[in-house]
């Protein structure tokens, strides 16, 4: 069954919106099969978001998720992934829309609340990178 790593970045914690991020990955249905929260190091951060390098915000993003607790979780579900994309909505809170958890929540890109992987490769990765199989169930 399809598997998607989602993560509350230190901003979603620090407001409070673990339970009402979890909450709604529940509610639509997806199962929940590996939860912790961790403080990344800026490396670790750097390892997750490697693929924006080049990108002149890089450097403040891996700064900021490595700056708290982040809830790191696998759900498990058809179309997790892709489904998963939806609930949270566009990277950019002013463009996400209400009755996701972005536009719903979040106002503005750099604080935008939670990450979630964009497709079967990346979840893959993010989902070796953060869990150890056995943490799995
Ligand atoms: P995520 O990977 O966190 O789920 P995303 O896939 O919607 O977000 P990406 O393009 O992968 O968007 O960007 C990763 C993160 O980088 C965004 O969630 C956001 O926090 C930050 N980011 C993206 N664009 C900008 C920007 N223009 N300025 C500042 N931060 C940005
Ligand atoms: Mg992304």
């Amino acid at each position: 069954m399809e598997r998607t790593f989602i993560a509350i970045k230190p901003d979603g914690v620090q407001r409070g919106l673990v339970a009402e991020i979890i909450s709604r990955f529940e509610r639509k249905g997806f199962k929940l099969v590996a939860i912790k929260i961790v403080v990344p190091s800026k490396q670790f951060a750097q390892k997750h978001y490697h693929d924006l390098k080049e990108r002149p915000f890089f450097n403040g993003l891996c700064d900021f998720l490595s700056s708290g607790p982040v809830v790191a979780m696998v759900w498990e579900g058809e179309g997790a992934i892709t489904y998963g994309r939806k609930l949270i909505g566009a990277t950019d809170p002013q463009k996400s829309e209400p009755g996701t958890i972005r536009g719903d929540l979040a106002v503005v890109v750099g604080r935008n609340i939670i990450h979630g992987s964009d497709g079967p490769e990346t979840a893959k990765d993010e989902i070796n990178l953060w869990f150890k199989g056995e943490e799995l169930v």
